[in-house]
């Protein structure tokens, strides 16, 4: 009956063999990273102290489009991906709409995201450098899953800093690292001075993200060998993610489709900048016109109620400053807020392409997001991650405003992962316990107060 099946696997001959970068393409680069002491832009040799070398490397090149993937790297690829291209049949039955929706989805790996695209080639990098050990923080947990599958596989040790809280909500998503052999210890801890001084000033705390960092970036420094390494925001992180947007877009070129419009969750930007990158390449070159949107909470608007400056990574301050979209490195979203993306920036690189009009962003809270989900899993029997459902939110939204046009438009989405540890937030939502909650501008405006003065 249908001539475009469920989904569609591109075939190994058409897998693709290099990643895009996109800032080839770029009118404007995003600026380079800020010693934050001096103001000045960080050199080369000084980034490859703190990152691995290559990963140093990727994340400076703005003129190589493509670059071609090791061999090393595209056979753990093949264990995994290509990742499916779904067309939401059910779903566009469900919402009577004329639009065609495709998403592609990323959470059939244990890491359950998209993040297993970039830890592999970090780690594979590592190993190449003859690195022994490297350390990450982790929020939810799915980068800390994803960097320890990497590891296992290379044989490298692993330091996961995982915010006390989370480890205490999501005890299982600890078995798993360990299972992979990672060490995970809960944030903040007694194997750091970081650690030691944050418990003694504060024995019951719960730890934060900008904790962990600072206690993973301690413990990299003091290990022989070792590195600390990031899941998100970099650029050669969205980098290693065009393997989303290149497979998406040779699966949908077999249909013969093309996206009206793309969509995709955004916390710090990599699952993202991965999925548009070929699409904004034509839109920057002109061969097609896409519109492109960015959905972030609404306890967490980076992109849409953010300033643009240069900024920390970190809530310590202790990291470069980064040209982005922020909320202030001390933003905390409300405690009520459960589903993801709580970053306060945002990719340099989508910063950039967003302040320059080449892309949109809108903000949902999160009943309505919870309430996509819920719709979404029903017909499509997929139980998405709480941030993926940002970007089906968005997605339905678009569908219902073409039920009322009638226009037949052809909507692509990133599912950039799987919902299964996340059940104390569906939880909250289903028991009536979750509601929206938008900081007022008084709050953001303290928070800006915090931005570093260069
Ligand atoms: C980490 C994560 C995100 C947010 O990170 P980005 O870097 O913005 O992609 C989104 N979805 C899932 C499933 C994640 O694990």
């Amino acid at each position: 009956m249908k001539n475009v099946p469920y989904k569609l696997y591109l075939p190994e001959d058409k897998l693709p063999d290099a990643w895009y970068n996109l800032r080839a393409d770029m009118p404007e680069q995003p600026g380079p990273m800020l010693h934050p002491g001096t103001g000045e832009a960080l050199p080369a040799e000084a980034l490859k102290g703190m990152f691995v070398g290559t990963l140093a490397e990727q994340e400076l090149d703005e003129t190589n489009r493509y670059i071609s993937i090791p061999g090393g790297v595209m056979d753990y690829y093949k264990t995994f991906r290509p990742s499916p291209l779904c067309r939401a049949y059910h779903l566009e039955k469900a919402l009577d709409t004329p639009a065609k929706i495709y998403y592609k989805f990323e959470g059939n790996n244990t890491s359950g995201s998209h993040k297993l695209n970039s830890a592999v080639a970090q780690v594979y990098y590592a190993k190449e450098q003859g690195l022994s050990a490297l350390t990450t923080e982790t929020g939810a947990g799915q980068w800390g899953t994803a960097l320890s599958m990497a590891c296992a596989y290379f044989g490298l040790d692993l330091y996961v800093y995982m915010v006390k809280v989370s480890s205490q909500q999501k005890p299982y998503r600890m078995s798993v690292m360990r299972t992979y052999g990672a060490e995970v210890i809960p944030s903040p801890s007694g194997t750091t001075e970081i650690g030691k001084k944050i418990l003694d000033e504060n024995p019951e705390t719960g730890g934060s993200l900008g904790c962990a960092i600072s206690e993973a970036l301690e413990r990299a420094a003091k290990t022989e060998n070792c590195r600390y390494v990031l899941g998100s925001v970099l650029n050669y992180v969205l980098l290693h993610q065009s393997m989303i947007g290149l497979e998406a877009r040779a699966a949908m070129e077999i249909l013969g489709e093309y996206p009206d419009i793309v969509i995709g969750c955004a916390g710090g930007g990599s699952n993202l900048g991965g999925l548009i990158g070929p699409y904004m390449r034509d839109k920057l070159t002109g061969k097609a016109n896409p519109r492109i949107v960015a959905v972030e909470p609404m306890s967490c608007p980076s992109l849409t109620r953010g300033r643009y400056a240069y900024d920390f990574a970190d809530t310590g301050m202790t990291t470069p400053l980064i040209p982005m979209y922020t909320l202030g490195s001390g933003y905390i979203p409300h405690p009520n807020h459960a589903g993801g993306l709580r970053f306060h920036g945002m990719s340099p690189i989508l910063s950039k392409l967003y302040n320059q009009g080449h892309m949109e962003a809108r903000s949902v809270g999160q009943r309505p997001v919870f309430e996509a989900a819920q719709l979404f899993c029903k017909y499509e029997s997929i139980l998405p991650a709480p941030e993926s459902s940002h970007a089906i939110r968005a997605a339905i939204d678009e569908a219902l405003l073409c039920r009322e046009s009638g226009e037949a438009k052809t909507i692509l989405f990133g599912l950039s992962g799987t919902g299964y540890f996340d059940m104390t937030a569906y939880s909250s939502y289903l028991d009536n316990s979750m509601s929206d909650y938008r900081p007022s501008d008084e709050d953001l405006e303290k928070s800006f107060a915090t931005l570093p003065q260069i």
